[in-house]
């Protein structure tokens, strides 16, 4: 799956009335201080999103800009700053953790090469980390293998934050997490975004665990975003009939919830996605036109946006 990004504006000037401007592709703008959410099944692209974002896959086309500027505008300084300034979280954080280093050097090595911290003050430096996310600093001549998967996980965003990014992207950070523990990180993101002036762009199959953090989601279907609202919109009048499928999997049911109807079939090959709207095979209203004729993304309302032919004015 190619088509992820065209345009994403990091940490840009927030216009609301631009939150959304792109017809065909993703078009993300990330303001500072925001916990953008990007939700869909797995294979929707939203890892590829993610991956763009964080300057690891470049865009198959368009742009992204960081702070105005595209890559091939940055100065050195802004590249390098741009590389450190957006750092990423993975879901396995056992496959993202070298088993060989000790937490001291997983996450202490990376701000002592950037001279982001002096190597006598490393050892100092970690220990307050690891204060912040909540793990005990004697613990860091251990090994990842001597660490619970909630623990590794502190382990990976304390590593992140070692570099003092801007903005963090999360790609189901705590999808390998049993419930509570998820819960548990889920705070801890919360707690650390107020404590380091953080955005997050917070990648997860899961609506629930999105709606816990995010301010803003973006809905992700086959490579494109279908709808994007501000967080209460999606849970409370979510206009994609694939936003209403996925909440509707959502295990707190209340009356309004158990009106939607659930997906049904499986995900399409994003290689040869559907003709017209690319959910019509799985929409329950889908209509004739929904088979040829790909719905454009719409303005509904304030940062509200779908991609839906119900939208369109009756005739
Ligand atoms: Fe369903 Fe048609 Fe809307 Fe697509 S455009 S989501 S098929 S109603
Ligand atoms: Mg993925």
């Amino acid at each position: 799956l190619d088509v992820a990004a065209r345009i994403a504006n990091l940490l840009g000037a927030h216009n609301k009335a631009s939150v959304v401007h792109a017809v065909d592709d993703v078009s993300l703008d990330i303001p500072a201080g925001e916990v953008i959410g990007v939700v869909g099944e797995s294979g929707c692209g939203k890892s590829t999103l993610g991956r763009i974002i964080a300057g690891i896959n470049p865009p198959s086309a368009g742009e992204l800009r960081y702070l105005g500027k595209t890559t091939a505008e940055m100065t050195h300084a802004e590249r390098r700053a741009f590389n450190l300034g957006v750092q990423m979280i993975f879901q396995n954080p056992m496959a993202s953790l070298n088993p060989r280093m000790r937490v001291l050097d997983i996450i202490g090595e990376a701000p002592v090469v950037h001279g982001i911290v002096p190597a006598a003050q490393k050892a100092a430096y970690v220990a307050g980390l690891m204060r912040q996310v909540g793990l005990d600093p004697d613990y860091a001549q251990r090994y990842p293998h001597q660490f619970s998967g909630g623990q590794r996980q502190r382990i990976g965003i304390a590593r992140a934050l070692a570099l003092k990014p801007r903005l963090i992207v999360c790609d189901e950070a705590v999808a390998a997490l049993d419930v509570s523990i998820q819960a548990q990180v889920l705070n801890l993101f919360t707690a650390l975004r107020r404590e380091f002036d953080l955005t997050y762009l917070f990648i997860s199959h899961n609506l629930g665990v999105v709606g816990h953090i995010a301010d803003r989601v973006a809905v992700m279907y086959l490579g494109r975003v279908v709808e994007m609202a501000p967080t209460d919109t999606v849970f409370s009048r979510p206009s994609h009939p694939y936003t209403q499928a996925l909440l509707s999997e959502l295990p707190r049911l209340d009356t309004a919830r158990r009106a939607y109807q659930p997906i049904k079939g499986e995900l399409p090959s994003p290689l040869a996605p559907p003709p017209g709207c690319t959910f019509h095979p799985r929409c329950p209203h889908a209509m004739p036109r929904c088979k040829s004729e790909a719905p454009l993304l719409r303005t509904l309302g304030p940062g509200h946006a779908s991609a839906c032919h119900l939208n369109d004015a009756p005739a």
